[in-house]
């Protein structure tokens, strides 16, 4: 229910094109029954918190197991102007979101969302991403100063949640996931990276082959999708990048 803000279509740009539509075909892969395995939550430099550049986080995501990677800074979509949006030569799917701010919590969005307003509250940031046919994820939800508020988690505003995270404390990630079982909503992964050593470290595993961005949508929505914890990367790749939490 809207209230305080009304959403209006004119933050609503059109959504990144679908490209490399040939892909599997290319590879010869079968779109039957292939898994993908996304790392959802990426920051890249753009974030002011972040260490990560871009050129790390398309050089690296294949090394690290990764078939695709979203890039979610900070309150902007501006990296979709450095990077071609869907397949790239190595087979990697770059998805372009963005990590969104609430008062009760904040959001990974994915959706034709470059012009959103700042300062939403939670339910009209929910509300126009589902007018926009768009999927916002519940980002780290129970991390000590940092929750999404439970009034959001036990409505059915937002069924999307990030039940792993990167950078979360352990119990953090306890209680998320106890709360996808709980609440029977969608389980998603995501390495929060704001380093390199951080990339890929949690993910999503995607049940349908995703290609661009309304496919990973389209997964989002229709629930084809679970956390999935990574394997321990190489001790040198290992090693915890000190910083922020936000
Ligand atoms: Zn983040
Ligand atoms: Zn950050």
């Amino acid at each position: 229910m809207l209230h305080s803000y009304s959403v209006n279509r004119q933050f609503l740009s059109g959504a990144g094109r679908c490209i490399g539509k040939q892909y599997w075909s290319h590879r010869g892969l079968s779109s039957k029954n292939h898994v993908m395995l996304f790392d959802i939550h990426v920051h890249s430099d753009i974030s002011p918190c972040s260490h990560l550049a871009l050129s790390d986080i398309l050089n690296h995501s294949r090394r690290r197991g990764l078939d695709g990677v979203c890039i979610t800074d900070h309150g902007t979509m501006a990296v979709g102007s450095r990077v071609r949006e869907g397949m790239q030569a190595d087979g990697l799917c770059v998805i372009v979101g963005m990590e969104y701010t609430t008062p009760q919590g904040d959001f990974l969005v994915f959706g034709p969302f470059e012009h959103l307003p700042p300062g939403l509250a939670a339910q009209d940031l929910l509300a126009l991403v589902d007018l926009g046919a768009g999927a916002a994820v519940a980002a780290h939800p129970f991390r000590p100063g940092r929750t999404v508020v439970e009034s959001v988690l036990t409505s059915n505003a937002c069924r999307l949640v990030e039940a792993v995270n990167g950078r979360n404390p352990a119990a953090a990630n306890e209680q998320a996931l106890a709360l996808v079982r709980r609440r029977k909503v969608v389980g998603l992964g995501g390495s929060d990276a704001h380093s390199l050593d951080e990339l890929g470290r949690m993910a999503t595993r995607l049940h349908t082959p995703v290609h661009c961005r309304q496919d990973f949508i389209a997964a989002l929505r229709q629930g084809r999708c679970e956390e999935h914890v990574m394997p321990p990367l190489p001790a040198p790749m290992a090693t915890r990048a000190s910083g922020n939490t936000r």
